[in-house]
C-alpha cells in the first residue's frame, strides 16, 4: 500500500499538474492515500513570484474529487508552509481557519534568498550557506511549531555549488541535533522526502544518518513524501524509502488525517 503525503498540483506556483490528473495517475500507480500539500510561502522574496492560493477553492476541488474517486483512493487536504520566523501567527490562524488534514513546515529560503538561484552561494562556501540554513531553520521551528512534519530537513544541500560534497550529518551534527531535539519536544514528525533520490544527491532528504539520529533522540514519527510536482514522480522510490527507514530502526511510518497521526507498519 503506497501512501504519498507530499504532492503538488497547479495550486502551487511551481506546478502545472491538474489535481484530477494527479489523482487519476495515483490510482493507476496503486497509491491508496494521497495528500495534496500545495505551497503557501507568504512573503516569498523573489520579485514577481508569489506562493499562495485560494484555500476555499482548493478544499472544494479536493471534496469533489474525493466523491468521484470514492473507494479507489483516499484524498487528503494538506499544505506545505514555507517557514520564516515572522510568519508563525499568520500560519497558526490559517491552520485554524481551514480543515487541513496535514501541514508540512518547510524552509525554502536562507537569508531571504532562494537557494534555487545560484546567487545565494556567490562569494560564500557551501559549508557557510548550509550552516546558515540550519541555524535559520532552528530559529524558525522555535518561533513556529504548529505543523505536523518537517519537510526535507537538509533541502539546502540540493543546491550546493559542489552538490553534497561538503555535507554529512557529522559535519553539522551540533546544529542538526538541536533541530531534531525541537521536533521531538514538539511532537513533530520528520519527513523522508524521496525527491533527493532523483536529484544528483542520491539520497532522500534528509540523509539516512539524520533519520537515524532523530530516532536515537526519541523521535518516533516519520512521514514519506515524493514532493512530486509532475505526475510521473508520484510515489517515487517509496520502496527505497521504506528500506532506509527499516534500516534506521523504524517499524512504522505515519500519515495524518485531521491533523492526527495514523501509524502504518513497515513490512
Ligand atoms: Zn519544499
Ligand atoms: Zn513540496
Amino acid at each position: 500500500m503506497k501512501i504519498d503525503i507530499h504532492v503538488h498540483s497547479c495550486y502551487s506556483t511551481d506546478s502545472e499538474t491538474k489535481m484530477e490528473d494527479a489523482v487519476y495517475c495515483a490510482v493507476r500507480e496503486g497509491i491508496r492515500v494521497l495528500c495534496f500539500t500545495d505551497h503557501i510561502d507568504w512573503d516569498y522574496p523573489v520579485d514577481g513570484l508569489s506562493f499562495d492560493f485560494d484555500v476555499a477553492k482548493y478544499e472544494a476541488e479536493i471534496c469533489r474529487l474525493r466523491q468521484q474517486y470514492k473507494g479507489k483512493i483516499d484524498l487528503l487536504m494538506g499544505v506545505e508552509l514555507g517557514m520564516q520566523k515572522h510568519l508563525g501567527p499568520r500560519y497558526e490562524k490559517l491552520l485554524k481557519d481551514y480543515a487541513f488534514d496535514f501541514a508540512i513546515g518547510s524552509q525554502h529560503l536562507v537569508d531571504k534568498q532562494d537557494p534555487y538561484y545560484p546567487e545565494t552561494f556567490e562569494g560564500k562556501s557551501d559549508e557557510e550557506v548550509f550552516r546558515r540554513y540550519f541555524e535559520e531553520l532552528y530559529e524558525d521551528i522555535k518561533a513556529f511549531h504548529a505543523f505536523d512534519s518537517l519537510g526535507h530537513l537538509d533541502y539546502i544541500v540540493r543546491y550546493g555549488k559542489s552538490g553534497s560534497r561538503y555535507y554529512s550529518y557529522r559535519a553539522f551534527a551540533d546544529i542538526i541535533d538541536e533541530i531534531l531535539k525541537l521536533l521531538v519536544r514538539y511532537n513533530i514528525a520528520l519527513e523522508c522526502n524521496t525527491c533527493g533520490l532523483r536529484k544528483r544527491l542520491g539520497f532522500p532528504n534528509p540523509h539516512p544518518d539524520v533519520l537515524k539520529r532523530y530516532r536515537e533522540l526519541g523521535g518516533t514519527l516519520v512521514t514519506i513524501g515524493s514532493d512530486a510536482h509532475k505526475t510521473r514522480f508520484l510515489g517515487y522510490r517509496f520502496d527505497t524509502a521504506l528500506e532506509i527507514l527499516k534500516q534506521c530502526g523504524y517499524t512504522h511510518y505515519v500519515y495524518y488525517v485531521k491533523r492526527s497521526p495514523k501509524f502504518v507498519r513497515i513490512r
